[in-house]
């Protein structure tokens, strides 16, 4: 049988699998099983030569029993809406288990921006809100960046906004400048969060992150961070790393300041002279102790989960590891550490920004940190707890299923309480 690779249908395939497991109510089930409420815009953009082209953006509300809809926005060509519901529904379960006041929502426009300058990025990022202005909101559904979508747009989203509303409406959105009252650590809180999970789990599976490799897939924000953080925080080495064009490998370790520097100058990370070349594909098969996948969905999937050779996977991207490897990885005695855990590090401090923009009072970094881990720790205790729960019960689980039984049963009692089923 052909692997379902589908972003939407993976995502109910894992619902459905926790819902049996947990003896969920048919009727949540099926209020669960699709979003609330799907938006499809189309955005008028002025080129530099004077035409106008038209882009389609999608807005997701998946759902809001806990609270506000809350997701980031991606910018990429091979945007589609099923990805956007997929991610939608990883943002629901992605703020339940880390137990914070939101729902999940995810936003994204079909462009590459790459081939967009400035004038035109801004033009898209202030139509593309003034196209679903009605459905977003601080107190309805808060975007925040994601693939391809930066601070900068953020903050020419929250001007359109607050012009549209006529008032400054700071806490709209998240991953703001912090000039413009973005908070404090929240550039790297992906990174950082998924860091707090891999020594969590290191400790579990008894591994010195001192002497341990580390190979990152995926050099964006979530990545690049990942690698400055793996070496400062746990002296861990980053052997191998790699963006879209391809990987580096050696054994000695990268160099990260000149990675960066060769990166700048020419491009991709192949630019750094001083390793081997191997392709996306290779780096994850590595022998290394540790595998960060920071790039896309469906990377590690039934044809090359048996070829993974590192102790513990971190999921740092959405959707990396799909239903099948994750079977495989848990047969194989490796700790894969879900997405909606280990990437939940952006969200949380997104949720520190907003409270910081309602109360009109901003915290230290130091402050972000702290309260980062105590919420990252507290989620990863939640779902090994519930593992040995079920293993108690003679039920093996993996972590991921683990995850969604905490996150679902959540977002479920909350329905309930509010009378929605
Ligand atoms: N885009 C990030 C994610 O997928 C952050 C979302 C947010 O801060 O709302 O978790």
């Amino acid at each position: 049988m052909v692997e379902e690779l589908n972003p939407f249908r993976i995502s109910q395939m894992e619902l459905d699998k926790a819902a049996k497991i947990m003896g969920l109510d048919e009727t949540a089930h099926a209020l669960l099983r699709e979003p609330k409420r799907t938006v499809v815009v189309n955005v008028p953009v002025r080129m530099r030569d004077g035409s106008v082209k038209t882009f389609i953006g999608f807005r997701v509300l998946y759902n809001d029993a806990r609270g506000p809809g809350k997701g980031g926005i991606r910018f990429h060509p091979e945007e589609s809406l099923d990805t956007v519901k997929a991610l939608s529904a990883w943002m629901t379960w992605k703020t339940s288990l880390a137990n914070i006041p939101f729902g999940g929502a995810k936003g994204g426009v079909i462009c590459n921006p790459k081939e967009l300058n400035e004038a035109e990025l801004e033009s898209l990022s202030r139509n593309y809100i003034r196209a679903i202005c009605r459905e977003i909101g601080p107190d309805v559904d808060v975007p925040a960046p994601d693939v391809y979508t930066t601070p900068q747009i953020m903050a020419w989203m929250m001007d359109e906004y607050s012009n549209l509303v006529g008032k400054q409406e700071f806490g709209m959105i998240t991953g703001k400048p912090t000039e413009v009252w973005g908070s404090e650590g929240r550039f790297d809180s992906t990174a950082m969060g998924g860091m707090y999970v891999l020594r969590e789990a290191a400790k579990l599976k008894k591994l010195n992150l001192k002497n341990a490799k580390i190979a990152i897939q995926g050099f964006g924000n979530a990545g690049r961070f990942a690698f400055e953080i793996a070496e400062k925080l746990s002296g861990s080495k980053v052997v191998a790393v790699s963006d879209s064009s391809g990987g580096i490998y050696s054994k000695g370790g990268i160099d990260y300041e000149k990675l960066v520097k060769a990166k700048t100058a020419g491009g991709n990370v192949q630019a750094y002279k001083e390793a081997d070349k191997i392709t996306n594909e290779e780096l994850l098969e590595l022998d290394v102790d540790v595998i960060i996948p920071a790039a896309l969905e469906n990377q590690i999937t039934e044809k090359n989960a048996d070829k993974i050779k590192a102790k513990i996977v971190l999921e740092l991207a959405n959707g990396p590891v799909t239903p099948g490897a994750d079977r495989i990885l848990f047969e194989k005695g490796i700790l894969d550490m879900p997405d909606f855990l280990v990437n939940s590090g952006g969200v949380i401090v997104s949720y520190f920004e907003w409270t910081q923009n309602r109360q009109g009072y901003y915290w230290k970094e130091n402050e972000v940190y702290s309260r980062l881990d105590e919420i990252v720790t507290r989620s990863f205790n939640d779902v090994m707890n519930t593992q040995k729960e079920y293993l108690e019960k003679k039920v093996k689980i993996s972590p991921r299923t683990a995850a969604y039984i905490v996150a679902v049963g959540r977002v479920a009692k909350a329905m309930k309480i509010r009378g929605w089923y």
